[in-house]
């Protein structure tokens, strides 16, 4: 007589990459998921330790990246500012509040003017990029706002382009 169990929607057999991705995206997507694999995790596993982008960009996406290394937590400005670039295309939601930290904590230009160009080229972050920059632009040096107004302050056209 057949069984079935109405705890889960899918069940994955095996989580190798390919398993623990899908089941990601399907509990992403709202289903309830339980992956089976006969190893016990972590499994030994040969590996020449090579990431190619595309899987980078997934496992950014995922946070796994995050979870793994805590860049979003980072006190080094020159790793957070790299990450916060890569969080703005993908609407990474747990960068944001960091993002807003960075931006009103510190007035590089260097760090402020790509990361207001990301914000404004992003499908999100235009209307982020003009309030931050308000509450921000107080604390900025006034090098950094001469620099800054044309590109995010009040009357600037707000059509930034990533670099
Ligand atoms: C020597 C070597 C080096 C490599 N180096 C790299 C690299 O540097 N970078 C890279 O991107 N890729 C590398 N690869 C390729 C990479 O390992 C594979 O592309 C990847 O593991 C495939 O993922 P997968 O999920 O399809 O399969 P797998 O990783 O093989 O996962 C399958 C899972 O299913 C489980 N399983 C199988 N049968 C059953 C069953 N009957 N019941 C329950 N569980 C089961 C297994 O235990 C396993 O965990 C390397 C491969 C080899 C062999």
């Amino acid at each position: 007589m057949p069984r079935s169990d109405s705890r889960f929607d899918v069940i994955i057999v095996g989580g190798g990459p390919a398993g623990s991705s899908t089941a990601f995206a399907l509990a992403h997507a709202g289903a309830r998921v339980l992956v089976l694999d006969r190893a016990t995790f972590p499994r030994a596993k040969p590996c020449a330790e090579y990431l190619s982008p595309q899987a980078s960009r997934l496992l950014s996406e995922m946070g796994a990246l995050d979870a793994a290394f805590h860049f979003t937590g980072s006190g080094n400005s020159e790793i957070l500012f790299t990450w916060l670039r890569l969080a703005i295309p993908r609407h990474y939601e747990p960068a944001v509040p960091a993002l807003e930290q960075f931006l009103t904590s510190q007035g590089r230009r260097k760090f402020l003017t790509p990361l207001y160009k990301d914000l404004l080229a992003s499908r999100w972050g235009k209307e982020e990029a003009k309030r931050i920059y308000l509450k921000a632009r107080p604390l900025y040096h006034s090098v950094a706002t001469a620099t800054l107004d044309p590109i995010v302050g009040p009357g600037a056209g707000g059509s930034g382009s990533s670099q």
